[in-house]
Order: C-alpha cells, then sequence, then structure tokens
C-alpha cells in the first residue's frame, strides 16, 4: 500500500517564490565556484547600521530588556513612532495608532490581511515590487494592474477608474516606487486620494523609501490628506531610513476600525519584535533623519556614476530622484527579453541584475541595477559592461 500524505493548502497554488532569491542564489554558485561577480541585484543600504543604534540595543542587553514585550510595541518605541507621524509625516494620529511589526513585509502582510476576502480586487500601479501579487494571492484576492505608461499618459484618475470595479477594495499605493524611483507629485497623490474616497476604498500605502530622496519634493505621505488617515493604512521600515535591513522593524499605522485585524495577525505570527530591537529603534526614531542626510549625498553619487557608466555602455537612462535602483530599457544589444538580457549580463560579463517582467509585464525590456553598492563594485561592474557591450556589439 503506498503511503498518502496532506496536499499543501491550495492558496499556495498562485503564490510565487521570489525571483530575486532565484538571480540571488545563483551569483552564490558563481561566488561559491570562486567567480568575482559585480552584484547590482540586492536592495539595501550599502552602509552599516549607525553605532548609536547598535549601542541602545547592547544598553537594552545589558538592562535585561529580554523579556516578552506588548506583542503591538513597547510604549516607549509607539509613542516615538506617533510623534515622527504626526511632525514628519503630517499624518494626524492617536498615540496608539501605530503597530510595530517586523519589517516593511510583516506590515503589508497584515494590512492585506485586515482587509482583503477572497475575490476582493486590489488596485496597483504596474512595475511593482514583486512581492505584493503573491502577497494578495496569498489572501485568494486579484491584482488588477495599472501601467504606469497608461497612468502617466492618461491620467491617474481616468486609468484607475477605467479599471475599477465593485470588487475593487484596495488601492496600493507605493511612493517612492521599486523599481523605478518613481515618485508621485502632491496632485497625483491628490488625484488618488480623490478617487479612493469617491469609491469608498481602502488605501494600503508602502513608504519603505519615504527618506531615499534625492531631489525635488518630498513625497506626500497619502494618508496627511484631508480625509484619507481615515481610510489609509501605511506600512513603514526602518530597513532602508536606518540602515537596518537584518534588523526587521517596521510600523503600521491604521484607523481605528482595522487596527485589532492588524493586531491579531502580528499576535499569531510572530507575537511582536525582538524587544531589544524595538530599543534599538526607540533610537533610531529618536535621531530622526540625521543619518540618513548625512549618507544622501554618498547615494546621489553612486546613482550618478552608474547612470554615466550604463550610458557608455549603451544604455539610455535618466536618473531617477528616490530610492535604491536603476530601471533602464535594454539596449538593443541585448534585446528585449529581460530574462535573457539578465542571464547574459550575469554569464558574460558577470554583472548580477534583476529582470525587469520581474516586476510586473510593464517591466518588460528593462533590468534593475542597484546603485546602493560600493564604489569598487559600481567601477568594476561598469568596467564588466563596458567591455561586455562593445565585445557583442561587434
Ligand atoms: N516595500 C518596498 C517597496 C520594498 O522595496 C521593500 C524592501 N525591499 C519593503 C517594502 C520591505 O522592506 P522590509 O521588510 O525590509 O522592511
Amino acid at each position: 500500500m503506498s503511503e498518502s500524505f496532506p496536499r499543501t493548502a491550495r492558496r499556495f497554488d498562485s503564490v510565487g517564490f521570489s525571483e530575486i532569491v532565484k538571480v540571488r542564489n545563483r551569483v552564490m554558485e558563481l561566488l561559491a565556484a570562486g567567480q568575482k561577480v559585480w552584484r547590482f541585484e540586492g536592495g539595501e543600504p550599502w552602509m552599516p547600521t549607525p553605532d548609536p543604534v547598535k549601542s541602545a540595543m547592547s544598553d537594552a542587553l545589558a538592562r535585561n530588556q529580554t523579556r516578552y514585550a506588548p506583542s503591538s510595541g513597547i510604549p516607549e518605541l509607539l509613542a516615538a513612532i506617533a510623534e515622527k507621524l504626526r511632525k514628519r509625516n503630517g499624518i494626524p494620529v492617536d498615540d496608539g495608532a501605530a503597530t510595530v511589526v517586523n519589517g516593511g513585509m510583516q506590515g503589508l502582510f497584515a494590512a492585506f490581511a485586515a482587509l482583503l476576502d477572497p475575490g476582493d480586487e486590489v488596485l496597483m500601479i504596474s512595475p511593482y515590487w514583486t512581492p505584493i501579487v503573491d502577497l494578495i494571492a496569498y489572501h485568494e484576492a486579484k491584482a488588477v494592474l495599472v501601467p504606469a505608461s497608461e497612468a502617466a499618459r492618461d491620467g491617474l484618475g481616468a486609468a484607475l477608474a477605467r479599471r475599477a470595479t465593485p470588487k475593487t477594495k484596495i488601492l496600493y499605493w507605493n511612493s517612492p516606487n521599486n523599481p523605478t524611483g518613481q515618485v508621485f507629485s502632491r496632485a497625483e497623490t491628490e488625484e488618488a486620494a480623490a478617487f479612493a474616497r469617491e469609491r469608498g476604498i481602502a488605501v494600503v500605502s508602502d513608504e519603505a523609501y519615504e527618506d531615499l530622496v534625492y531631489e525635488g519634493e518630498p513625497p506626500v505621505p497619502i494618508a496627511s490628506l484631508p480625509g484619507m488617515a481615515e481610510r489609509t493604512i501605511t506600512a513603514f521600515t526602518l530597513s532602508k531610513s536606518y540602515s537596518m535591513t537584518g534588523w526587521r522593524l517596521g510600523y503600521v499605522v491604521a484607523p481605528e476600525r482595522w487596527r485589532s485585524a492588524i493586531r491579531t495577525v502580528v499576535l499569531y505570527t510572530t507575537n511582536g519584535v525582538s524587544t531589544p530591537t524595538q530599543w534599538a529603534a526607540v533610537e533610531a526614531l529618536r535621531r530622526g533623519t540625521e543619518f540618513v542626510a548625512a549618507w544622501r549625498e554618498g547615494y546621489r553619487e553612486r546613482r550618478d556614476r552608474l547612470v554615466a557608466g550604463l550610458r557608455a555602455a549603451g544604455f539610455s537612462i535618466e536618473p531617477p530622484r528616490a530610492a535604491l535602483y536603476l530601471f533602464p530599457r535594454t539596449p538593443a544589444w541585448l534585446g528585449e527579453d529581460s530574462r535573457a538580457a539578465a542571464r547574459a549580463l550575469l554569464d558574460g560579463a558577470k554583472v548580477a541584475t534583476v529582470p525587469g517582467v520581474v516586476f510586473g509585464r510593464e517591466g518588460e525590456g528593462h533590468l534593475r541595477f542597484s546603485f546602493s553598492v560600493s564604489e569598487e563594485m559600481i567601477a568594476g561592474g561598469v568596467e564588466a559592461l563596458s567591455a561586455f557591450a562593445h565585445a557583442s556589439a561587434r
């Protein structure tokens, strides 16, 4: 008699596993085989976590702050977050509005879990950060893509309205955007907000890159607009703003009506963030934008150097004004198929990038390069790319 086993829950049938992780695995294989790889496939700050933040964690350990904390966050951190939300983001919140979570990812998961029933629809601009469609699929809901190019041509309101149905429940909003670095203007943000209010839908706003803006107007938090704090769940993270990707600390702010659902998700998944990590976050938030302000010039220089290098290799690209990525079209010598182009670059030049199609159909014909890498990586990568471009063009 053959043994039988239960099948994996059906909800996973439509949930993908990050293709960016697959690229990283292939890079790891090359590195393990002793190859040099010029790595632009990542997505994190290039510098270490600031010392005062690290010390705050050591101090917390020395004070034996190692026990269970309230699963939604320690009061000191919740108060620091509320003050930041009011002062820097202009979001009208009470002290209890935020929930501390394990990075932006858990905040987004909890936001979708709080709102989505099977069959609900989520409008989102494409290209988009890949995991979002999987988080939506996990909740057996449907991602409805709005091409960014169409929104730019016809206006955001018109492009959104065209795809709205009675099942539309959420607008997922990501400004600054990963992978394009696009920041929506105040007028565009107001247009999206008016759309959400008129339709009675919720907004899940992903503001992971709020502090990584190099030129122009700062992004407008959509929850700061009139009538929007009542219908917006905003996911913030310390990952990018404080170089704390590995610490796994974020916070999500929601109106009262959805808070208890969000907190229930946290309670039954992670039951909160590690207590010493929360103390480190108190110190980070107390410092405000001090660190990121000091890093901004370094980001801008890296961006400009990589833009120049890509142009020399035949890419046409305008520098994005925010986030960590360049998202150029593939040049003719690499071809339109972004997976084939990324593989050719990795095999032929040992330059690792992410194929644009991973970020949605509208990303096809593009590659994503992170400019948040060491100066040596940019110099070496640009040289390898240029040599490969000349050899390929011959
Ligand atoms: N949103 C976007 C758009 C991102 O790019 C990322 C990280 N790459 C996140 C959210 C989540 O980051 P984390 O979980 O590290 O806070």
